[in-house]
């Protein structure tokens, strides 16, 4: 017997038919003898019109209400899903994040979970009545309710696992798992059954979005064992798990790319202490994330600096940069919207030398031109030219033996 938190994204609770479904494998669970506790998401498609509505009052809405407004969205489907529940004859009741209570910080819109009272629920749960907990929201310092930001039923999910000791948080989504690469671009594509909590962070921060990076983070830290499966097939999914709990692991666990970001080059600056701190503290400052960099070596007393940003903030990093042109002086900015950042993963490379080496050969042979190149421990990434994408991503799937 196992306590499990067992989690339905917005697909999977879109009508009633599903939450009837959704139901039925809460059932199922609850027959094989497990306790289990549900967190839900919004139906598809209705916490975006509650955002719309927001906007269509005030594009300067006071966040409070907007708060208000979006977190209805999950108490709809935790009423709904407690009366499928009992129509089954099931013992269930909805939470709301207030009721629970799940403490916030007061950062509506984008508020981070301090703590999960959890004692009630396990009591109820060994009575055995089935949780039904609205994700998404929770109950801020100034006792009014708060949002996690998109995509926090994830993190809901997680922290409530944390917080009911459970063995593992199942995340029932529209994908059945996590995979090698994106199946829609590389065909030979495949489903892992175990990955990483590392490797997932840095897939989800490249593009793989299955997961909301901050419930991955939080899995991590609090060492909750998750699952990644789909609500709509009957298959076990991928497991989110410690690196000790991986017995024969891959070099390379998988393959991400992103289109989100924009090269910038900023030319002929001087080469000398402090310029660096000039070009990326303002830019930190306006929030802007600066993912790679690179410097050039100078010959004439001058370089060139490098960088991506979100394409998003894109304007405004060039702002920025406006800003210090006096200050540090330099000849000319450049910028290329058209690049993509290829990523290869894995936990592997920490002992495997060669991942770095096998990419750069394989881009190429592809006559692929790698213009910008960062690294952590577990992640080598390159920048090229958005064109050759799927190209890129296909051969190195190839080339750390990934195909199915
Ligand atoms: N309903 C919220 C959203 O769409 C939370 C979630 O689904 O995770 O962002
Ligand atoms: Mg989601």
């Amino acid at each position: 017997m196992a306590r499990i938190v067992m989690k339905f994204g917005g697909t999977s609770v879109a009508d009633l038919d599903r939450i009837r479904n959704v139901a039925t494998r809460v059932q199922r669970e609850v027959a094989a003898g497990h306790e289990v506790a549900v967190v839900v998401s919004a139906m598809a498609g209705t916490t975006n019109q509650l955002v719309a509505w927001c906007q269509g009052l005030s594009p300067m809405f006071d966040a409070r209400e907007y708060d208000t407004v979006v977190a209805t969205g999950e108490q709809v489907t935790a009423g709904l899903l407690a009366i499928a529940l009992q129509n089954l004859g099931l013992e269930a009741r909805s939470w709301m994040g207030w009721q629970i209570a799940v403490d916030t910080d007061g950062q509506h819109g984008k508020a981070r979970i301090n703590d999960i009272e959890g004692e009630e629920l396990i009591t109820r749960m060994q009575a055995g009545q089935i949780p039904v907990v609205a994700g998404f929201q929770g109950i801020g310092p100034d006792n009014r309710i708060t949002t996690l930001g998109r995509g926090g039923s994830d993190t809901s999910a997680v922290a409530l696992a944390a917080a009911l000791k459970a063995d593992r948080c199942d995340i029932y989504t529209d994908v059945d798992g996590v995979y090698t690469t994106d199946p829609r671009i590389v065909a030979k594509a495949r489903k892992l059954d175990k990955i990483t909590y590392e490797e997932m962070l840095e897939l989800a921060s490249v593009g793989a979005k299955v997961l909301q990076t901050r419930s991955v983070e939080l899995a991590m830290k609090e060492k909750v064992r998750v699952q990644v499966l789909s609500s709509f097939v009957e298959a076990p999914g991928t497991l989110v798990v410690d690196e000790d709990e991986i017995v024969e692991q891959e070099i390379v666990a998988g393959i991400a790319y992103s289109r989100d970001e924009a090269k910038v080059t900023v030319r002929r600056v001087p080469d000398k202490p402090g310029i660096a701190a000039a070009i990326f503290v303002p830019l930190a400052e306006a929030g802007i994330n600066v993912d790679m960099i690179v410097q050039n070596v100078s010959a004439d007393g001058t370089t060139d600096m490098t960088f991506t940003v979100g394409k998003t903030d894109l304007v405004q990093a060039l702002a920025s940069l406006d800003g210090v042109k006096n200050a540090i002086g330099y000849a000319e900015i450049s910028t290329d919207k058209d690049v993509a950042k290829i990523s290869v993963v894995g936990v592997g490379m920490r002992s495997h030398a060669g991942v770095a080496g096998t990419m750069f050969k394989t881009l190429a042979e592809k006559g692929i031109n790698i213009l910008v190149i960062s690294t952590s421990e577990i992640k080598v990434s390159v920048l090229i030219a958005a064109e050759y994408t799927e190209l890129a991503v296909r051969a190195l799937h190839t080339a750390y033996g990934l195909d199915a």
